[in-house]
């Protein structure tokens, strides 16, 4: 810790972390019964008592659609919990596994125990479902938590404050609001645990602060998630899926497609029916409709004019939309073509609602492309051809993939969420995230004579031809 530039007084957050410390080891032994009461009051706070106001919140910040913040921010809350609550019981278990010939006389388990005090650092593009996603894991797993929720949706992050005093004492769970210099204050504390969701260059600023302390981290970040369409793909169902993928929160989706790389015979037909789809959906002036939501703040609105500046200077073809107003921050849902390869769309991680198509002559050209770029968060495939699917699956390295759909694995808690490397380290969601926020404790027990003390010293001649039998037998 650089104590130098940490604040020790009274309503610190040192104070805070200390006082969650002091506290965590009663709070971490507490019964299962007791992790689901917390479990059940946050589900009842969010689904019942601030319902409207999470779904006001989010439409002052993000204009987002309410039908969206029910199943894109509440849904994914509430069937975490559900998922939580008829699973804890089995994970709270102790684990037995068995234990070698060479242990003979003991016996061996593991159990999983709370991580500590934990900092969870959370995005704005979906601020209540990855705020309260990882904290009903925290809390199942039995921690104490500090929660940083973004600055970019204020409106959101006050509600959370809100919804977090509610429900708990700030010795188990609180919430700091602030810019990026309170993130950076409670990353000189040394937390057991950090789960971060975030971009992968503020993902880089969390690992070496967690360095400092040792503590282990889960860093969700995100980059350029490919699609890939080949010639045997149903277009229309492909134009379907990833217009409704894509263009949902006004593509301000971790794991939406950020780019397409499609069979040039079928790059036309592909983008015809993402025009009807996009119509049939947000109306041919969706500017004017309920279903589309804005740009989170002026400067991502301009970060997106930008991308799309540089990829017209360089001679691209918007083939849809392409039209702005930075009043309201409206980017139209935009499909790009000839693209140029050094254009900032084609490298740099989009997060608004631009779609750049990249057409390839051979699968295997393809799959170098994916491969010469950052391991992506996710990978979708929109193909009829199981051989081609197998190959894009064996060749490539992802967090998650779809086929013929994309964006639901999200949805799956049975299902490992989370990156590889500048996509992400470590997983969550439902026993996933549990296992982020437990520490898997190794336990033996001696029950009788070890049948390894007959090696104990001093070590004679029988004990070396005893240790050579060991190692050919056992
Ligand atoms: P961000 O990295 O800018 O900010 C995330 C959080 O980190 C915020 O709370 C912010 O206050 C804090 N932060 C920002 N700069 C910091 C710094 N220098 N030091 C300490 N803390 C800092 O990300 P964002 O703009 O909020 O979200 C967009 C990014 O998050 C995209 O890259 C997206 O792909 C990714 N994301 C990933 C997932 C996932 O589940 N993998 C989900 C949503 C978003």
């Amino acid at each position: 810790m650089n104590k130098d530039s940490i604040d020790f007084n009274e309503n610190s957050h040192y104070q805070l972390f200390l006082k969650q410390q002091s506290q965590q080891l009663e709070i971490g032994t507490v019964p299962y019964g007791s992790r689901i009461k917390k479990l059940k009051k946050l589900k009842t706070t969010i689904e019942i008592t601030f319902r409207n106001q999470i779904i006001e919140a989010l439409h002052k910040d993000l204009n987002k659609p309410r039908v969206e913040a029910e199943l894109t921010e509440i849904y994914p809350i509430i069937s975490e919990i559900k998922f939580a609550k008829s699973n804890l019981r089995q994970w709270m278990r102790k684990q037995k596994v068995d234990t070698p010939m060479s242990m003979l006389g003991s016996s061996s388990y593991y159990i999983y125990e709370p991580k500590g005090v934990c900092l969870i650092i959370s995005p704005w593009n979906f601020p209540f479902n990855l705020t309260f996603g990882p904290l009903v894991s925290a809390i199942a797993a039995g921690n104490s938590v500090i929660i940083k929720p973004s600055e970019m949706t204020p409106n959101s992050s006050a509600l959370m404050a809100e919804i977090i005093k509610t429900v708990f004492e700030k010795e188990d769970v609180a919430l700091v609001e602030g810019e990026v210099e309170t993130s950076a204050q409670l990353l000189q504390l040394p937390f057991n645990h950090i789960f971060f969701t975030g971009s992968p260059n503020v993902g880089k600023i969390v690992m070496s602060a967690a360095a400092k302390h040792l503590a282990s981290v889960t860093l969700e970040l995100g980059g350029k998630s490919p699609t890939v369409i080949d010639s045997t793909a149903n277009i229309d169902k492909a134009a379907k899926r990833i217009v409704w993928g894509k263009f949902m929160n006004a593509g301000q989706i971790c794991v939406s497609p950020d780019y397409i790389l499609i069979d040039e015979t079928v790059k036309e037909k592909f983008t015809k029916a993402c025009k009807k789809w996009i119509e049939h959906y947000f109306t041919n002036t969706p500017k004017t409709s309920d279903s589309y939501a804005r740009i989170v703040t002026q400067k991502h609105f301009e970060r997106l004019q930008t991308h799309l500046e540089n990829a017209k200077s360089l001679n691209a073809k918007v083939d849809v939309g392409g039209e702005i107003e930075a009043d309201s921050k409206y980017i139209a849902p935009t499909i790009v073509s000839d693209i140029s390869e050094e254009a900032s769309l084609l490298n740099e991680e989009i997060f608004g609602p631009v779609l750049p198509i990249v057409t390839y002559k051979t699968l295997d050209e393809a799959i170098t492309y994916i491969n010469s770029k950052e391991r992506p968060l996710a990978l979708y495939i929109y193909s009829s051809s199981k051989r081609n699917t197998k190959k894009i699956i064996r060749n490539t390295r992802a967090g998650g993939t779809c086929i013929n759909t994309n964006v639901i694995h999200y949805a799956n808690h049975n299902l490992p969420f989370g990156g590889i490397n500048n996509s992400g380290i470590g997983k969550s969601h439902g026993f996933y995230g549990f296992k982020a926020f437990s520490n898997q404790r190794a336990v033996v027990k001696q029950h009788t004579f070890g049948i390894n003390e007959l090696l104990f010293p001093p070590y004679t001649n029988f004990k070396e031809k005893l240790a050579k039998l060991t190692i050919k037998w056992f």
